[in-house]
């Protein structure tokens, strides 16, 4: 029996039937009970109103992705410029448009950890990581090892929610319900240091561990049936977990000894959020293949892109042309609006030296909620550059959780929300991603919310303990 659903709008009254026409992307709640959604009406730098005239800080940038805020006019005009030009037009045959053509230029110019040769784009970064799933499989094919196929990702990793790239995720959230991971992907330990590591252990020990763990598996799977290592360079919707010290200096060597190509991820991590333009510059990563996403148009339009080396290039065009045409692609592929948004996003990233400005704003971002560690009802809050998460948990020191019923993330990210400021839950874990162009008075803003959300959240942790204590006496 379907659940009637009434949302009234800001005039008061309006009746939408939005409730009842969509399949929200990863919702629960609100389309099966009267819960009504928030309803996003307007933007402008890092503020979103509400349809009801609230006015939030959105601290985690839409989906880590407005790196600009939510009101930059030269993305605007580069999109109409680009719409009353020429509003469409795809890349497949040889054919194509300029602003696709110079976007491509200019991301291969200012990837600057390894010399990339080549640019595959798409529209999101699910279908840059399903790219690259076929794109390994097919320069495997061609360079005659057709047996070299599997995958390797991280437990708790983010890569998309597509058949392969929610298998790549080491969520099983994407996957239950699904028949999911799909059988050629393996995952090995996630690099969270506070909650995997051992009594004693150092973040240095941790990474070496991880790296045999690692090497262990390409063993016994078979070193010539692992294809490819995919990582982000600080893993993100997973719950923001920096690399121990010297994780990816011990993982990249074992990934070479093995000829297992290296995917950078850095579709939240790229274009600043970390206070380097790459996630691949911050920890040294030389991959062969890259996935862009989000912050590479500022999210105005739907863009994702794959950098690949030359060499993979080379040995994908000799087997294209051998096959007689490369077999994927995506009518949007290069889509020119999006392209010359893109292309308008890097300008301004590089005018504005958009590193500089989160190298300004990060060290005050990171100390006001790492000062958040002190209460007793915070396990761990971690955090690079612009990102970073607090983490609750009933124990310090054996990482307990609070009971799951007690939904203390959620708790507090509805503290923020009344106080302004919009943060994401996912169970005890918060995470925090603001706009790049964040000013210090609005960070400051976001940690003062943050810090009287936190002394409420202890208030209702305190009675959840104590109606505890009274039930179990
Ligand atoms: N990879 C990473 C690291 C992500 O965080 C995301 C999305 O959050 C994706 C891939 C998938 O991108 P999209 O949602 O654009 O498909």
């Amino acid at each position: 029996e379907a659940v009637e659903t009434t949302i009234v709008n800001s005039d008061g009254n309006h009746k939408s039937s939005v409730g009842h026409t969509m399949l929200a992307p990863f919702t629960t709640g609100w389309q099966q009970t009267e819960t009504e959604p928030l309803i996003i009406q307007k933007g402008e730098g890092v503020y979103v109103w509400d349809s009801k005239g609230n006015k939030y800080i959105d601290a985690l940038a839409g989906l880590w992705c407005t790196a600009l805020g939510f009101s930059e006019k030269r993305l605007v005009e580069a999109a109409e410029k680009q719409l009353n030009i020429l509003p469409f037009y795809h890349s497949f045959w040889n054919r194509t448009s300029q602003p696709t053509l110079d976007l491509a230029a200019a991301l291969i110019d200012l990837f600057k950890p390894v010399k990339m040769g080549r640019v595959f784009f798409c529209n999101s970064g699910s279908e840059a990581n399903d790219t690259q799933v076929k794109l390994v499989w097919y320069y495997n094919n061609a360079i005659g090892r057709p047996n070299k196929k599997k995958f390797i990702a991280r437990q708790k990793a983010y890569h998309g929610s597509t058949l392969v790239t929610a298998s790549l995720s080491g969520l099983t959230s994407l996957q239950k319900g699904f028949d999911l991971p799909v059988s050629f992907v393996l995952h090995t330990d996630c690099p969270h240091y506070w909650r995997y590591h051992l009594p004693g252990e150092s973040e240095e020990e941790f990474s070496t561990r991880l790296a045999e763990n690692l090497e262990k598996l390409i063993i016994k799977e078979g070193p010539e049936t692992i294809a490819a290592f995919i990582g982000e360079p600080v893993m993100g919707a997973g719950g923001v977990m920096p690399p121990p010290a010297t994780y990816w200096d011990k993982i990249q060597p074992i990934l070479k000894k093995y000829d297992i190509l290296l995917i950078a991820d850095e579709v939240v991590c790229a274009f600043g959020r970390l206070g380097t333009m790459f996630g691949c510059e911050k920890y040294n990563i030389k991959p062969d293949l890259v996935s862009i996403a989000k912050a590479l148009s500022s999210a105005y339009m739907p863009i994702g892109a794959v950098l690949m080396s030359q060499q993979i290039f080379d040995e994908v065009a000799n087997k294209s042309n051998e096959l007689g045409g490369f077999g994927h692609g995506f009518t949007y592929s290069g889509h020119p609006v999006a392209c010359a948004v893109a292309l308008e996003a890097l300008h301004i990233y590089k005018e504005r030296d958009i590193v500089a400005q989160v190298n300004r704003v990060a060290p005050a971002f990171q100390k006001g909620f790492k000062d958040l560690a002190k209460s007793p009802i915070v396990g761990e809050v971690r955090g690079i550059g612009l990102v970073l998460a607090i983490e609750f948990a009933a124990d310090k020191t054996t990482r307990e959780a609070f009971p799951t019923k007690w939904a203390v993330g959620t708790y507090f990210g509805g503290q923020c929300a009344a106080n302004g400021v919009l943060v994401r839950v996912s169970g005890d874990i918060i995470m925090i991603a603001p706009p790049l162009i964040i000013s210090a008075d609005e960070v400051h803003k976001m940690v003062k919310t943050a810090e009287l959300a936190l002394k409420e959240t202890e208030k209702y942790v305190s009675e959840k303990q104590a109606n505890n204590s009274n039930v179990h006496a």
